[in-house]
Order: structure tokens, then C-alpha cells, then sequence
């Protein structure tokens, strides 16, 4: 089973919470438009939406769905397929 992660990087309000919970998978960043986000480590990135995709082993599911309960605006999404 694989593990897909999304980041809606527009919504972010750049709290940190996910950063704080699960650094190995989540950096705090200064963005093109000069706003401080949270940014997906090796991610890629559609430039158009602005939303991260990744996909993760089982093992790696955990973390990062700790950093999505976490997030207050619900830009990220933990989801196995
Ligand atoms: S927890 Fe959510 S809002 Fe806060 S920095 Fe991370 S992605 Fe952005």
C-alpha cells in the first residue's frame, strides 16, 4: 500500500504545526510570493494550483497524518491507496 500526500500550499497560513510535528518531511519556507508556507520535502509542485503531491511508504503514513491533524485550515491530506 502506497501513501499519497497533499499539500494545498494556497491555504497554508504558514503556522508551523506541521513543520514542529514531523521536520523530516516538513519545512517552513519563504515562497515566490514572498509569504511564509509550509513546503513538502520532494514533493512536486503543479506551478498552475500551487498544491504538492507525494507519495510515501507505508511506514512514513504515521507522521504525516499527525501533521495533517495538526494543520488548522486542513491543507493537507494523508490519504493510502
Ligand atoms: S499546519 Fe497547515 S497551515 Fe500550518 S504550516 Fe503546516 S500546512 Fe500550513
Amino acid at each position: 500500500m502506497v501513501v499519497k500526500i497533499t499539500h494545498e500550499q494556497n491555504i497554508c497560513i504558514g503556522c508551523g504545526a506541521c513543520a514542529a510535528i514531523t521536520p523530516e518531511h516538513w519545512v517552513m519556507v519563504d515562497t515566490e510570493t514572498g509569504e511564509f508556507k509550509a513546503h513538502l520535502e520532494n514533493s512536486n509542485k503543479d506551478t498552475a494550483t500551487n498544491i504538492e503531491t507525494k507519495t510515501v511508504d507505508d511506514s512514513q503514513f504515521q507522521g504525516n497524518k499527525d501533521a495533517e491533524e495538526s494543520c488548522p485550515v486542513n491543507c493537507i491530506h494523508v490519504v493510502k491507496e
